[in-house]
């Protein structure tokens, strides 16, 4: 993602998080807790991308620059976005829901709607991506690349192997989720220590 866009992601206006906050009344759309956006966000709750950014991030070296938009477009749009705990949001993490598990969430039809509606426009690039995903997966013959336990491909977790290297095939490794939360909780710790300490 450029600068650019970086930038894009993080002027979503006060306003906007109002709305979003209002229309899921107020509660994590994962869990069902009560959200205060006066608490600080980043620490305590996050703007969640329901259908992952990752996907955008994977393909955005391969995709033509019309497709690169209109995902962009999809996954950036207020359809897709929701108000999560930092937890709930590390939990999730690049999972991509399916319909059913879209229809679960505790938050209104309409709401739901807009999700499986993304859900719906950004299939192709979906699949794109899974396609990457599954070479990889199958390259480390469905076992994680830190600790090789075997991992369901449902589950599993692409990353980059180096983060100083764009997200390009030969820099991808899958991990599970175990895995994956204990570089997130490393990563956490580094940024909280960082502003407190
Ligand atoms: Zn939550
Ligand atoms: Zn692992």
């Amino acid at each position: 993602m450029s600068d650019a866009d970086t930038r894009r992601l993080d002027r979503l206006s006060p306003n906007k998080i109002e709305i979003i906050h209002n229309r899921q009344n107020k509660k994590c759309i994962y869990c069902n807790r009560p959200i205060d956006i006066k608490l600080q966000r980043g620490i305590h709750w996050n703007v969640e991308h329901v259908i992952p950014r990752a996907i955008f991030k994977w393909l955005e070296n391969i995709l033509p620059k019309k497709d690169n938009d209109k995902l962009f477009k999809l996954i950036t749009s207020m359809d897709n976005l929701a108000l999560v705990h930092y937890k709930c949001n590390i939990r999730k993490d690049s999972y991509i829901p399916s319909e059913k598990e879209l229809k679960e969430l505790k938050v209104s039809t309409n709401v739901i709607n807009k999700y499986i509606d993304t859900l719906n426009k950004t299939n192709e690039y979906i699949q794109q991506y899974y396609d990457i995903k599954n070479r990889v997966y199958s390259k480390q013959k469905c076992k994680c690349f830190i600790c090789k336990k075997r991992t369901t491909f449902k589950s599993a977790v692409i990353r980059r192997k180096d983060s100083n290297i764009p997200r390009i095939e030969s820099n991808a490794m899958v991990i599970c989720t175990q895995c994956n939360s204990e570089l997130h909780i490393s990563k956490y710790k580094k940024r909280v220590d960082k502003r407190f300490i």
